[in-house]
């Protein structure tokens, strides 16, 4: 490595230590700005919220602050470096590569999320904000941090934004904020939503495919749902599911969180019918993150073996391991159980043959059109028009109705 005493010694051949994340990350929570959040891991703040608040944050004091936090990685000032300095995306580099100019332009995961607020209408149990109940209103305006790099030409796209909270569908500017995103064309945006407020933001966004929506339903049952997330909002979800998978998108992305509470046949087979129904583009299964000592129970990797067995048989569609990345030794250990416990469920195939149910048809033309018929009827009886013409209880109204069922009625 370097051995320059300072930065200004530094030669553009020396070799330094440097992550793509403190040259262009940029993660937004209640606090401030931090190059990264990786879960409960995240660099040193960058920026506080009382700075953008105030209306003192310029392209220069980003800089400067993520050259001070560089400088420290490299032995050539002081200052706070954890968790930098034991994380593996710390890497050598020439110091003519490293740049601390601009904001984004790689698809870093955990690199620029919005999560400056945690404020949310759910109380799921296993949710960090829940258990330290934690649930606070935005703290700044992340645009006008962005807006200092796009002023400056130095915004760019490419990333992959985690666009999440809190709930996003309760911030009062959350219209202008994905619309920024979007415009500016920064990249691919994730927005994790309950879904229990229907978004026309989301919506036409989903619509056009400019983004993920990301919702975890977490249940196969009314009542599970309310256990797990506090809130008795089942039918309001999958009405708001149903509504978002008529955009035509293809980026709906559903996801089973398995704790203690959801782990019941009912949830089972509630959840694998709704996936048949609404037919998501992703199916994602991820056991409740357990912080400290606890381990993953034998019952939740069983459990994620059955939800992976009977989708991939019902729907067709094969699930994904959200924590396949994770490389702590629990989940490494959690990866091969369930890979074991989903083979042995292949070898006894416990619930037979679902060929039938793959090969489901949606209902035919000809049912369409009687049913789209008969809509119509029922739309027009129901009319002041109708009320008018054919007054209820007269004779004309009577003859109407003998008509109808001995004729299109019979048929619809
Ligand atoms: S070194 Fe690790 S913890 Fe620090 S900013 Fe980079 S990714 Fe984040
Ligand atoms: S909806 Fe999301 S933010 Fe809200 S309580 Fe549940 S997990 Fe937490």
């Amino acid at each position: 490595m370097t051995t320059a005493k300072s930065i200004d010694e530094l030669k553009p051949d020396d070799r330094v230590l440097s992550c793509k994340y403190i040259e262009m990350g940029s993660c937004f929570e209640p606090g401030g700005v931090h190059c990264c959040i990786q879960g409960s891991v995240r660099s040193p703040l960058i920026i506080t919220a009382d700075e953008i608040r105030n209306g003192q944050v310029s392209h220069d004091l980003v800089v400067q602050r993520r050259r001070a936090l560089f400088t420290a990685l490299n032995g050539l000032s002081v200052g706070p470096t954890d968790p930098c300095r034991t994380c593996a995306n710390l890497k050598p580099k020439k110091y003519r590569d490293v740049s601390f100019e601009y904001l984004g332009g790689e698809s870093l995961s955990a690199g620029l999320n919005i999560q400056h607020y945690t404020d949310c209408n759910q109380r799921c149990k296993y949710c960090l904000w829940t258990v330290e109940d934690y649930f606070v209103k935005p703290q700044y305006d992340p645009l006008e941090y962005l807006e200092v790099f796009r002023k400056k030409g130095k915004l760019r796209g490419n990333n992959w934004i985690d666009f999440s909270g809190g709930e996003p569908s309760m911030l009062k500017n959350f219209g202008a904020l994905l619309g920024y995103l979007l415009d500016n064309n920064m990249g691919t945006v994730v927005v994790y939503s309950n879904s229990v407020i229907f978004s026309q933001s989301i919506y036409d966004a989903l619509k056009r495919n400019k983004i993920i929506l990301t919702t975890s339903l977490d249940a196969g049952t009314p009542a599970t749902y309310k256990k797990v997330r506090a809130m008795n909002a089942w039918p309001t979800v999958i009405r708001n599911l149903i509504r978002y998978r008529n955009s035509g998108t293809k980026g709906l992305w559903l996801k089973y969180i398995i704790t203690d509470d959801n782990r019941t046949d009912d949830d089972l087979w509630g959840f694998a019918l709704a996936m048949l129904a609404i037919r998501p583009d992703k199916i994602q299964i991820c056991p409740d993150f357990p912080y400290g000592e606890r381990q993953l129970p034998d019952e939740t990797v069983q459990f994620a073996a059955k939800l992976f067995h009977i989708l991939e048989r019902l729907t067709g569609m094969r699930p994904v391991d959200y924590t396949t990345d994770f490389g702590d030794p629990k989940w490494v250990k959690y990866h091969e159980d369930l890979k074991k416990a989903i083979q042995e469920l292949e070898k006894r195939n416990p619930y037979g043959d679902f060929e039938t149910f793959q090969k489901l048809k949606p209902a035919s033309s000809m049912r369409n059109l009687a049913n789209g018929l008969r809509r119509s009827v029922d739309r027009f009886w129901d009319s002041d028009f109708r009320k008018k013409l054919l007054p209820p209880e007269s004779t004309s109204a009577k003859w109407a109705t003998i008509a109808y069922r001995r004729t299109v009625g019979r048929f619809v």
